[in-house]
C-alpha cells in the first residue's frame, strides 16, 4: 500500500468524518494519549496508547446516503456536519475498500436500472443509504439497501447483477425507512438474498451479526481491546461475570471458558438473539442473555443480593446511567472492567465508582485513527466492602 498518496484526502474540506486529517498519525496518537492523560491520570498512570500498524481502511462497517448532485448524477457519501448535504465520496481511506467497491457498483446499477435516490425533501425517489458491513476473517459480506418505501423494482434481477460483480457478497437485504428520521435503518426488513447475516471470527470464536447489532467496527483493534479486558479481568474459571452492555456476547462469550458462569445484558433484541446463538455456534453452556435495560437488571441482582465477581461494562458513547452505577456498588463485585469509547463519560463514571474502587490500569488503544475518538479500557478493584 502506498501511504504517501493515501496523505491527502480530496474529502477532507466538506467530510466531517475525519476530524484529525492532514495531521500526521504519530502526531494523533499524542493528541488522544494528552487527553486521556489529561481526564484520567488523576486516578492512576495511564498507559501508552497501542496504535493501529496500519491506520487505514479499519471500517468494517460501511453507511453511505444516496442523492444527486448539482448535475443530477447519482452520488453517495457521508452528510457534511450540520447540514442535510452529501459529500460524494468514491474511495475513502478509513472505510474498507470492498465496500467501497460496491457502493461505486450500487451507483452504476441505479442507473441502468433507472432508479432515483431517496429524496428526504419531497419523500420522493428509491434508495436512501447502503450499510455494508465485512467481517474481517470470514470475508462475509452484508449488503443493506435502505429506501423510501416498499417498492423494489426489479429486485431479483439488480441483486442477481450485484452479487454477479461481488460474488463475495453474502446476503443482501432490504430495508424500508419511510418516515422522516435521521436514524438510517427503518423497522422493516426483508432478505433479497443469502441468510440476512453474516459472520465473523474475533480470537477464534464465530460471532453472527444481524443488521441491527452492534458489532465494533473495527475488528483488528477489537481483538487488541478485547485481549486487554479479557487480562485485567485475570479470571480463573471460579468466577461469575456479568457482561453488561453485551452486544452479541462477544465479550462474554469469549470469556466464558475462564469463568464458572457468565451473564451477559443487552437492550436490542436482535443482538440477543444473535448473542443466544453465537453461545451456541461456539458450544458454550455456561452463559446466558437477558434481554433488559443495564440499570434495571443490575437493580434486580442488587436487590436480589446476587454475588458477582467480575463485571464487564461496554457502554455507549454517553457511559452509564447513574442508577446503573448505583446498583453497580451495591453489587460490589471485586473487579470491574470498563471498556469505554468516550473518555468524558468514563471520568464522570469513574468519578463515581472510585468511591469504593481504586482504578489499576487505564488502557487507551487507537479504534479510530483520523477521527478524535479513543477506546479505553480500565481495571478497577474494590478496595472498601
Ligand atoms: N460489548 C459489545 C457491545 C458494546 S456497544 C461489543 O463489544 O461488541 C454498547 C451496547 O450497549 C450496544 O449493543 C447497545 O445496544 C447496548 N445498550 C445501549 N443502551 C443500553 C441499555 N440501557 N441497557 C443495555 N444495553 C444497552
Amino acid at each position: 500500500m502506498n501511504k504517501r498518496i493515501l496523505k491527502t484526502c480530496p474529502y477532507a474540506k466538506n467530510c466531517g468524518g475525519c476530524q484529525y486529517q492532514g495531521i500526521p498519525y504519530e502526531r494523533q496518537i499524542l493528541i488522544k494519549q494528552d487527553r486521556v492523560n489529561n481526564l484520567l491520570s488523576k486516578y492512576t498512570k495511564v498507559n501508552k496508547i497501542i496504535p493501529m500498524d496500519d491506520p487505514y481502511f479499519y471500517r468494517h462497517k460501511v453507511q453511505a446516503a444516496f442523492g444527486l448532485n448539482h448535475r443530477k448524477e447519482i452520488i453517495s457519501g457521508t452528510y457534511q456536519p450540520s447540514t442535510h448535504r452529501i459529500v460524494a465520496i468514491d474511495k475513502c481511506q478509513i472505510e474498507n475498500q470492498k465496500a467501497d467497491q460496491i457502493l461505486m457498483t450500487i451507483r452504476e446499477l441505479m442507473k441502468s436500472f433507472k432508479l432515483r435516490p431517496f429524496d428526504d425533501v419531497s419523500m420522493q425517489g428509491f434508495l436512501r443509504h447502503v450499510v455494508i458491513r465485512v467481517g474481517y476473517h470470514s470475508k462475509q459480506i452484508m449488503v443493506i439497501m435502505v429506501t423510501g418505501s416498499y417498492m423494489f423494482p426489479s429486485k431479483k434481477d439488480f441483486v442477481r447483477v450485484l452479487v454477479e460483480k461481488h460474488p463475495e457478497i453474502t446476503t443482501v437485504i432490504h430495508n424500508i425507512n419511510n418516515k422522516r428520521t435521521s436514524m438510517v435503518l427503518g423497522a422493516k426488513s426483508d432478505v433479497l438474498y443469502g441468510k440476512g447475516k453474516i459472520e465473523d471470527q474475533l480470537l477464534d470464536h464465530t460471532f453472527r451479526i444481524s443488521p441491527t447489532s452492534f458489532y465494533q467496527i473495527n475488528p483488528k483493534q477489537t481483538e487488541v481491546l478485547y485481549k486487554i479486558a479479557l487480562d485485567y479481568a485475570g479470571l480463573t474459571k471460579k468466577e461469575t461475570v456479568l457482561d453488561a452492555y453485551c452486544g452479541t456476547g462477544t465479550i462474554g462469550i469469549i470469556a466464558s471458558k475462564d469463568s464458572k458462569y457468565v451473564i451477559g445484558v443487552e437492550l436490542n433484541k436482535e443482538a440477543v438473539s444473535d448473542a443466544n446463538e453465537n453461545a451456541k455456534l461456539n458450544n458454550i453452556d455456561n452463559i446466558h442473555f437477558v434481554n433488559a435495560d443495564a440499570s434495571d437488571h443490575m437493580l434486580k441482582m442488587s436487590a436480589d443480593n446476587k454475588d458477582i465477581d467480575v463485571v464487564f461494562v461496554d457502554p455507549p458513547r454517553n457511559g452509564c446511567a447513574d442508577k446503573f452505577l448505583a446498583a453497580l456498588l451495591e453489587v460490589k463485585p471485586t473487579k470491574i472492567v470498563y471498556v469505554s469509547c468516550n473518555p468524558l463519560t468514563l471520568e464522570r463514571d469513574l468519578s463515581i465508582l472510585h468511591k469504593l474502587y481504586k482504578v489499576e490500569e487505564i488502557q487507551p488503544v487507537d479504534m479510530f485513527p483520523y477521527t478524535e475518538h479513543v477506546e479505553c479500557v480500565v481495571l478497577m478493584s474494590r478496595v472498601k466492602d
